[in-house]
């Protein structure tokens, strides 16, 4: 029977695998250290993993029977996919499971930003509140605003849906031709949506192209100081620019679901800026969307190991 390490508990995954496989879960609820990992990659035929488990060169070079991860992510930027198909192991993700949870999430933290919801809860529970004000925690509106979204796959069409249903008027960038037309989902250039974007979200997956797009140079073509919503991956944006742009408000406000180092720390100057909010990668965390990743994760593991990749 092959084994298959799960690096995290999950137990509708375990459920699912537990009558195929000889299963080995990681007991604690952490994340694997390296030895960990290398151990894991050395003595199991496949690995249910999740974004936080880095399988990089140096740990896939330990693997010796390895012939399958499946990871339980949208995203796959965790492995090194060239080192991966070097040894000949098969690398699984689960694209469609975290679309509307992350679509829904990029609404929750743009609005929460915008409209300082965690600052005005922060006031009555502090007992601050005393009575009605007139310029209490203004903020702003998003209807008939310029909603740019740049990456335009699953995540970025659903969040271009949701944002129809604000009023917002839509910029996308996408590079191959869109075919939806909508009077207010307009395709642009990149040039034309930074200059006249009033939101900015970001929605595609981390690749040599796309890491650090967003830096001093794209901030700088921006003319109406978005606020940028960061719900793809923290290395998509230029950390020590986002600061610049935000302390020098060059651009008004971000919104990130995901950062680059993850986990931050508070001590970091991203944490201590007011225009900034930031939530610790939960862009994908439902009920729903998580048990359909573990689900859909040990199906794919089935699914190889009966010939049917
Ligand atoms: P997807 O369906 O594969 O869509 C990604 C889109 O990005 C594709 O349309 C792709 O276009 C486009 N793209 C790639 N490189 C580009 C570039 N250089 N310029 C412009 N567009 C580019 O993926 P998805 O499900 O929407 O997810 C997108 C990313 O969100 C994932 O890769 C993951 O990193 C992140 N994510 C985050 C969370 C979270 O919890 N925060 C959850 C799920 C996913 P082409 O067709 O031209 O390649």
């Amino acid at each position: 029977m092959p084994k298959i390490y799960i690096t995290r508990q999950m137990p509708v995954a375990e459920d699912v695998l537990g009558k195929h496989f000889e299963l080995e879960v990681n007991p604690e609820s952490r994340v694997l250290s390296r030895e960990e990992l290398k151990k894991v990659v050395y003595d199991c035929d496949g690995i249910l993993s999740t974004l936080a488990d880095k399988l990089d060169k140096e740990i896939l070079q330990h693997s010796q029977k390895l012939k399958v991860i499946s990871n339980c992510a949208a995203g796959l930027d965790n492995v090194d996919l060239v080192v991966a198909k070097e040894r000949k192991i098969a690398v699984y993700n689960v694209p469609d499971a975290t679309t509307q949870s992350t679509a829904d999430m990029t609404f929750a933290i743009l609005l929460s930003l915008i409209r300082k919801v965690a600052e005005a809860e922060a006031y009555i529970k502090k007992g601050l509140w005393k009575a009605w004000e007139p310029n209490l925690f203004l903020g702003e509106e998003l209807y008939d605003k310029y909603f740019g979204i740049i990456g335009f796959g699953r995540i970025g069409k659903a969040v271009a849906e949701r944002a129809l249903g604000f009023g917002l008027r839509v910029l996308v960038f996408a590079r191959s031709k869109i075919n939806i037309v909508h009077p207010r989902i307009l395709q642009v250039s990149l040039e034309e949506l930074y200059q006249k974007s009033d939101f900015i979200s970001l929605h595609v997956p981390l690749t040599q192209e796309t890491k650090g797009m967003i830096n001093a140079q794209a901030i700088k073509e921006m003319k109406k100081k978005p606020v940028i919503i960061n719900m793809a991956r923290g290395a998509v944006v230029s950390t020590d620019d986002l600061v610049k742009a935000l302390k020098e408000g060059t651009i008004r406000g971000a919104a990130l679901d995901v950062t680059e180092p993850e986990p931050i720390l508070p001590s970091h100057p991203l944490c201590h800026l007011r225009n900034c909010l930031i939530v610790p990668h939960i862009g994908s965390a439902t009920v729903e969307c998580r048990a359909l990743l573990a689900h859909s994760a040990a199906e794919n593991l089935i699914r190889y190991f009966n010939d049917q990749p």
